[in-house]
């Protein structure tokens, strides 16, 4: 059984970012860049997929410019396969994610699809969704746990109100969500085996897939501050305020 999974690289979840003096985006220069969370734990699905003998081949796949190598390379290290750049400098939304990542499932045929819940720089929640209309295949979101047994995935899904079970055929697409597991620390030998696995590159052309820009960003800027807070003394004192200057009860 083959499987892709497809990893962003974002901003790393450490770093506080900050919008471009002119407001047209987040300014990246010089920030430090990490495989997207939720893509991790997808990787490392895989490859417990791969370890229990159900997966054959993993292969990772990236949307964007020539430094989501460096990404990819960590998915080999972790474990997967072989990986795919598809390379565009265009800011690639998740409607032409979803459309490149189907052009590739047309190429590879892979019976799996794991991908993670959201991207933690743009969350918008929305290309595992869209690829899995596209690629007229089951779908299970936010994924906790994944159970596959022949041509059937049995996965549970983390919802509003505690846990639901979803039987569905293969091919599929999953999205991890953070509980799925706790990603493996990615050791030297790893690293350096991963420099030596294949990377293909190929292009939103060579796919035939159009990745014109839907959504037009009219300006990025930070949140309004928020005033600092204030310690009371006492419930008391706290119940007068919020009944009398705040007006909440
Ligand atoms: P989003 O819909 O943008 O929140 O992203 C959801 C998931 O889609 C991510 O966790 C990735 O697995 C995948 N994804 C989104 N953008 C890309 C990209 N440029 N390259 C590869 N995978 C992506």
């Amino acid at each position: 059984m083959k499987i892709l999974v497809a990893v962003k690289r974002v901003v790393d979840a450490s770093v506080k970012i900050r919008p471009k003096a002119d407001g047209t985006g987040v300014d990246l220069a010089n920030l430090k860049m990490s495989i997207n969370p939720f893509d991790e734990i997808a990787v490392e699905q895989a490859v417990r997929l791969k370890e229990q003998g159900i997966a054959t081949e993993i292969i990772a796949v990236s949307c964007g410019t020539l430094s989501s190598q460096e990404t990819l390379r960590t998915a080999l290290a972790i474990g997967a396969d072989r990986a795919v750049l598809i390379e565009s400098d265009d800011g690639l939304q998740p409607l032409a994610v979803a459309k490149l990542l189907k052009a590739l499932i047309d190429k590879e045929q892979p019976s799996l699809v794991i991908l993670g819940k959201q991207a933690i720089d743009d969350d918008c929640n929305q290309t595992g969704q869209m690829l899995a209309a596209l690629a007229s295949m089951p779908q299970a979101t936010f994924a906790s746990k994944i159970q596959i047994s022949g041509d059937c995935a049995s996965v549970t899904r983390e919802v509003d109100g505690g846990l639901e079970t979803l039987n569905m055929r293969l091919p599929a697409v999953i999205t991890s969500d953070l509980r799925l597991n706790e990603p493996r620390y990615v050791t030297l030998p790893n690293i350096m085996k991963a420099k030596k696995k294949p990377i293909e590159i190929l292009t939103p052309d060579a796919l035939s897939v159009d990745i014109t820009t839907r959504i037009k960003t009219l300006k990025v800027s930070n949140p309004p501050q928020r005033s600092a807070g204030i310690k009371v003394p006492d419930v008391a004192t706290l119940v007068a305020k919020l009944k009398n200057e705040a007006k909440v009860i």
